[in-house]
């Protein structure tokens, strides 16, 4: 059965199908966190996405009446030309990018000084508010890297979101968080705050929930590798990529998994919304 050409486009305009499109840049990663969904670190296959198919995407996400674009892997900023492509990607429909922070060094800061007023956002991974916490789960000092790259971006006037990825926190921590990312500069609006998903290197350390096809949205996702349901699809774990939320191996004309996706979520029951809140 197809699709008629427009439906994406008003399915998205209903709020039946997630406006944004998801891209997996790469997946290798200068630290290796213990819940890392994709085992990204120094030593992990690349499994890049070429910057002409990137911007490929971003185009046909836009004639198909996407509304954005996510960018993650992997730490993106390994690749020298992100900077770059951000903005050219940023030309088609908003981004949200997401980085480890850890590399904005003199060099990478000037680069990206370009996305200063571009719909560009880099989504920041800050999980709590003492080092030791953080670094326990993340990398010596990432927290330290972490609070000198927010306000030097935020000053350079680059957008930040923080995403604080966690199993349990206390409210009192919580509250020490929050009044950390405002300090830095980051307002409330932008922090997220999201579970653990018991998938890579989480299952491994024991970590996180399980999070089933019915708990995750369905945002079209494209990998070197395919087109999967969700951003928590394409996940890596024993040096292997996790096929079961896979739609379809074909990701251009990105109208075909964008086809696939919608029929999957017309023929799924209906029902309450998971409580989750994995995003
Ligand atoms: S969670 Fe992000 S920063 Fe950590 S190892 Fe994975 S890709 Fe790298």
């Amino acid at each position: 059965m197809s699709v008629p050409s427009g439906a994406i486009a008003n399915a998205v305009a209903e709020g039946a199908l997630p406006g944004r499109v998801w891209m997996y840049a790469n997946y290798h990663c200068n630290i290796e966190c213990a819940y890392c969904l994709t085992e990204s670190g120094p030593r992990a296959a690349r499994r890049e996405l070429s910057t002409s198919a990137m911007l490929e995407v971003a185009d046909q996400a836009a004639q198909l009446g996407f509304t954005d674009l996510g960018v993650t892997g992997g730490e993106i900023f390994l690749r020298r030309e992100m900077p770059g492509l951000l903005v050219e990607m940023s030309q088609r429909l908003p981004v949200v990018a997401l980085t480890n922070a850890t590399l904005f060094g003199r060099r990478l800061l000037g680069e990206v000084e370009a996305l200063a007023g571009q719909p560009v956002a880099l989504q920041i991974s800050l999980d709590r508010p003492d080092p030791h916490a953080n670094d326990a789960m993340r990398a010596p000092e990432n927290f330290a890297k972490v609070i000198a790259a927010i306000p030097a971006l935020v000053e350079r006037g680059v957008r930040v979101r923080i995403a604080t990825t966690v199993e349990s926190i206390a409210d009192t921590e919580l509250d020490r968080l929050c009044a950390l990312h405002r300090r830095l500069g980051v307002p409330d609006e932008d922090h997220i705050i999201r579970p653990v998903v018991a998938r890579g290197r989480a299952i491994d350390h024991h970590l996180g929930v399980i999070a089933a096809q019915s708990d995750l949205p369905a945002e079209l996702t494209i990998t070197v590798d395919g087109a999967f349901w969700s951003p928590f699809g394409p996940t890596v774990h024993q040096g292997l990529l996790d096929t079961d939320l896979l739609i379809t191996r074909t990701t251009r004309p990105l109208s075909l998994p964008a086809q696939t996706l919608l029929r999957l979520v017309r023929g799924r029951p209906t029902g309450d919304d998971s409580t989750l809140n994995i995003r």
